[in-house]
């Protein structure tokens, strides 16, 4: 048997070429190797009060672009988060359970109180439980997180473990935090800072539905630097950060090429970030088409996030009987 691992998505928006390289890809491993979940975190997203419209068009938009990138419904479980009820239920035997001690102590939360003062609710302080019933619905043993998700998911073990131990059942194992590749990808951004992201504006991101003409004016906009005065000059952030994204999408020829014309000072950017252009366009091409193919047939979406809730709630209705039966209620 695969191990189950579950991993949440959350419905923020068109992906850029650092959730693909960085988060992505990763999927595409995991939905080989294991008995993977993917679930569109879509009751988190709630406690941010979206409004139905946009809440329904982001959702839209990922499970499209999952789909589109490769993620294959035949063999993962990737469904809504709010096509699964199970999930709420455990949620609140689960919130029996936990202590607004432990829960105010939440990095996370205490953000939170910090930057949306005038909406503190009780989703936000509950979030880690939330997540916790996520995993534990599918009885999940591995969660590829973050660093800034580790004490939620130290918080799902506890939760699990003090259920065990309550109903004096076993039937949560202990969810562990793993990462599918040990190298980190960083993929830089356009405007000369570390690391591509959406909060750094659309100058800065290279998304996966941008057009073609977008996408050559923003590299051709890149921030470079003033060039190199003289041979064997050391390339400043910005211009590194344009070879590294060369690496993603150009041949190692016209790497070296232009490796070569900078370490002997006479590098043309302009031709460099055109050539940039020319092969992230030839990349991302058959990505935007599949993407938007996948976004105009939204009968075809529909059927497939009815299929994966239908193999979500086979796992959930099985861990639901149990924890139903632990605590004394009738299974269904
Ligand atoms: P975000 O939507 O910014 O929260 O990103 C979602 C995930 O995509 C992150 O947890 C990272 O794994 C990955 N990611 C985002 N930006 C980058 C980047 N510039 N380089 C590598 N990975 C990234």
């Amino acid at each position: 048997m695969k191990e189950i691992v579950v991993s949440g998505i959350r419905p923020t928006g068109k992906l850029h070429l650092g959730n693909y390289f960085g988060a992505f890809k990763h999927f595409l491993t995991l939905q080989e190797q294991y008995d993977s979940y993917f679930f569109i975190a879509d009751y988190h997203s709630l406690t941010t009060h979206p409004n139905p419209a946009d809440l329904k068009g982001s959702v839209q938009r990922v499970l499209a672009e999952y789909i589109a990138l490769g993620l294959d419904p035949e063999k993962c479980t990737i469904y809504l988060q709010s096509d699964l009820p199970e999930t709420a239920e455990l949620y609140l035997f689960l919130n029996m359970n936990a202590y607004l001690g432990e829960l105010e102590r939440v990095t996370s939360f205490k953000d939170k109180v910090r930057s949306q003062p005038d909406n503190v609710n009780a989703g936000l302080l509950t979030y880690p439980v939330l997540m916790a019933a996520d995993i534990l619905i599918h009885r999940g043993v591995k969660v590829p997180v973050g660093k800034d998700q580790e004490q939620h998911l130290e918080m799902a073990r506890t939760f699990g473990n003090r259920f065990n131990r309550l109903y004096h059942t076993e039937v949560f194992p202990e969810p562990q935090a793993f990462s599918v590749s040990k190298e980190l990808v960083k993929i830089p951004g356009l405007t000369g800072g570390g690391k591509m992201s959406k909060s750094a504006g659309e100058a800065d991101t290279i998304y996966l539905n941008d057009e073609a003409d977008v996408l050559h004016k923003k590299i051709m906009r890149a921030v470079s630097d003033a060039g190199p005065t003289e041979a064997g000059q050391p390339k400043s952030q910005p211009v590194q950060n344009l070879f590294d994204l060369m690496q993603l999408v150009c041949s190692p020829e016209k790497i070296a090429f232009f490796d070569t014309e900078h370490a002997e000072g006479r590098i043309r950017y302009g031709d460099l970030k055109k050539q940039l252009a020319t092969d992230m366009e030839t990349f991302i091409a058959p990505l935007r088409d599949k993407i938007n193919y996948q976004l105009e047939n939204t009968s075809q979406l529909q059927e497939i996030a009815a299929f994966g809730a239908e193999k979500a709630r086979k796992s959930a209705r099985k861990t639901m009987n149990l924890v139903r039966e632990a605590i004394g209620f009738k299974t269904n």
